[in-house]
């Protein structure tokens, strides 16, 4: 079904995934993952960006991933409460100049308060020119990237580093279920992986939630 979600979002072959409780969990996985590969130890210093539409999940998943609410900066919307681009741009260049280190930006594929669809395109070029990881939150409107007639309004959804699904949503499924899509699967790994002698050692032959995932027994 990972492997659907990947398809059907275009997004790469090496992209792994993972099912959540929801979209909340699935935003903390990114966070972390983001974290760990663009931050290593040295978590105190960097930022990340939201839009002053995003959903309020993001920065409760910051608190747990270890980012305190100082380090989640809010940037301005537009007249159709899309995020700003150059209030981005500014914030990002202000706190390098402070000495912080900007490492995460988000786009919405949709907010939960208007359906408002962030420029995803323009985040991404920024992402891409900054050297910040850029997680879309599909939560709301990510499924409908599926629909040929409507793919344009998400146009560069499949540029993500990571992407927010809510099957429970955007698929009516009746009971709570979210998903994370990691572009670099072996970042998601690399957080998750651990093992045990009682464990078998074959964890590369099958796909093993437990190493892409928090989870274990589950
Ligand atoms: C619902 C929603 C979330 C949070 O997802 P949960 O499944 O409720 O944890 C995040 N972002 C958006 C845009 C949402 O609509």
């Amino acid at each position: 079904v990972l492997e659907w979600l990947r398809d059907w979002m275009t997004f790469p072959a090496t992209a792994r995934g993972l099912f959540t409780t929801g979209g909340s969990m699935a935003m903390f996985n990114a966070i972390a993952c983001a974290r760990e590969k663009l931050l290593g130890t040295d978590i105190r210093a960097g930022t990340l960006y939201v839009s002053s539409q995003a959903h309020h999940c993001i920065a409760k998943a910051a608190k747990l991933a270890g980012i305190a609410a100082d380090r989640v900066h809010t940037i301005d919307v537009d007249a159709d409460f899309r995020i700003r681009i150059d209030d981005l741009t500014r914030a990002i260049a202000a706190d390098r100049a402070a000495g912080l280190k900007p490492f995460m930006v988000f786009s919405s594929a949709g907010t939960t308060n208007t359906g408002a669809v962030d420029s995803i395109d323009a985040v991404a070029d920024v992402a891409a020119r900054e050297g910040l990881w850029h997680h879309v939150d599909g939560a709301y409107g990510a499924f409908f990237h599926m629909v040929p007639a409507l793919r344009p309004l998400l146009a560069g959804l499949p540029r993500a580093d990571s992407l927010t699904l809510d099957p429970h949503k955007g698929l009516f499924m009746p009971y709570g279920m979210g998903a994370l899509l990691v572009r670099d699967g072996e970042a998601l790994r690399a957080l998750h992986s651990s093992t045990a002698g009682y464990l078998p050692a074959n964890q590369d032959e099958f796909y093993d939630p437990a190493q892409y995932g928090p989870d274990l027994s589950r």
